[in-house]
């Protein structure tokens, strides 16, 4: 009987799970590792912030993991040892034949001292309420959704933000009253996608009004309203609410590790997303994947299509067999006004630059992306 550890109940933690339930047998053992033990989609969250529908009718329990003979442990990740495959959790040790981590990433502390409560983590599900109680009470003055460092999840998201903020405001009637701005350190929308998409993505943002400011690195946040001090320039950014999207870290566990490459993220090969430890594998926003001009975006839809290559890896380790390759190949959703959704799909291994394409945003596409969420809640947690 083999065992295989996946750390993380996310979107590669439980789409490897998943694939690994019904291509082992069922006598070995998978067993994943979650210090939440529950999951929802992170574009849910703007979906409960644009007042579309509210986070906990995207939310599942990962118990329902148990229901699919995949053994759930509700527990912090405290140490990995993948020379041994084993790890430490505040549930005690677990050892396996093959490890997969999927333990996605924290947000920058140094960008939360940055705003020290003076704004509003917009990735942080617990800030909802918040969020909306600001959306509500605005008037006057300006909303910024700032960017404040490099990678970030997801990174069509601020600006799906930005698009929410300004419905809202035009729903209570003081849109004209109140400006809506992104500020990005960023030279462009979405670099990762190339001119092209950022071009048409900054276009969406053109009609709706809200102003978009490429290249600024916020270098303090002080006052209350506050104002941002933006480096290079000593430029001042003032306005009445603050959504702020912080960098992405390694969890502490992971970079505690020694699987943590230079990047400060794990760096598996891009193909097999195998590590250099025998039987260690990771996946998702944990990890840093080189493309020819700069990385694999951190999106859940790419995590889960790395997680189903590792299980098929791991898989092939303890079987014999082919495997499976990631070959680079992912698309993201991006949600503008009227409940329609553009469609950003292509191969971000391609050479020498990413092949990525924008499609017209439309209703079919949100319906998609409606459909995406109902298979895979249904697939992993139903
Ligand atoms: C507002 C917003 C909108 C988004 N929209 C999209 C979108 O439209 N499309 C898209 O593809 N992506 C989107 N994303 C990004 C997507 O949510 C992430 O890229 C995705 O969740 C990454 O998957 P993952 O498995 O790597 O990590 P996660 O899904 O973050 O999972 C990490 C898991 O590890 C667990 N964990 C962490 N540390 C520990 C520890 N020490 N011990 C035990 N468990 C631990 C967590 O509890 C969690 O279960 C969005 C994100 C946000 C915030």
């Amino acid at each position: 009987m083999a065992r295989v550890l996946i750390l993380g109940g996310g979107f590669g933690g439980l789409a490897a799970a998943t694939e690994l339930r019904s291509t082992l047998p069922s006598s070995d053992e998978i067993v994943v590792v979650s210090a939440s033990d529950r999951f929802f989609m992170g574009f849910a969250k703007l979906w409960d912030l644009a007042g579309v529908r509210p986070l906990d009718r995207g939310t599942r329990s990962l118990d329902a993991l148990g229901h699919r003979a995949i053994r759930f442990v509700h527990a912090e990740v405290t140490a990995i040892d993948p020379g041994s495959v084993t790890v430490s959790t505040t549930s005690g040790d677990f050892s396996g034949d093959a490890l997969l981590v999927a333990l996605g990433t924290v947000p920058s502390p140094h960008h939360l001292e940055l705003i020290a409560g003076r704004g509003h983590n917009l990735y942080d599900a617990a800030e909802l309420p918040a969020m909306h109680a600001a959306m509500e009470s605005v008037t006057s003055g300006r909303v910024l959704v700032a960017i404040l460092g490099t990678p970030f999840k997801c990174p069509p998201a601020p600006y799906e933000a930005a698009l929410v903020v300004v419905d809202r405001l035009r729903q209570r009637g003081v849109r004209d009253d109140v400006a809506v701005d992104v500020v990005t350190p960023q030279p462009m929308t979405l670099p990762a996608a190339g001119p092209v998409a950022s071009r048409v993505l900054a276009g969406y943002l053109a009609d709706q009004g809200i102003g978009l400011l490429p290249g600024r690195v916020v270098s303090s946040v002080e006052g209350e309203p506050p104002t941002l001090r933006v480096r290079a320039g000593e430029e001042q950014l003032d306005c009445s609410v603050l959504l702020v999207v912080p960098a992405d870290k390694a969890p502490p566990v992971v970079e505690a590790s020694p699987l943590t490459g230079p990047s400060g993220f794990i760096e598996p090969d891009r193909t097999t997303l195998r590590t250099s430890y025998r039987g260690v594998y990771a996946v998702g926003d944990c990890t840093m994947v080189p493309t020819a001009t700069a990385q694999l975006p951190k999106a859940g839809v790419l995590a889960a299509t790395e997680g189903r290559v590792a299980a098929l890896n791991i898989a092939a380790d303890l079987y014999g067999g082919e495997g499976a390759v990631f070959d680079g190949h992912g698309m993201c959703f991006l949600e503008v006004p009227g409940r329609r959704v553009a469609i950003l799909e292509g191969s971000f291994f391609a050479e020498p630059k990413p092949d990525i394409h924008l499609t017209d945003p439309s209703e079919a596409n949100f319906e998609r992306k409606q459909a995406y969420e109902r298979g895979l809640l249904a697939e992993w947690l139903d």
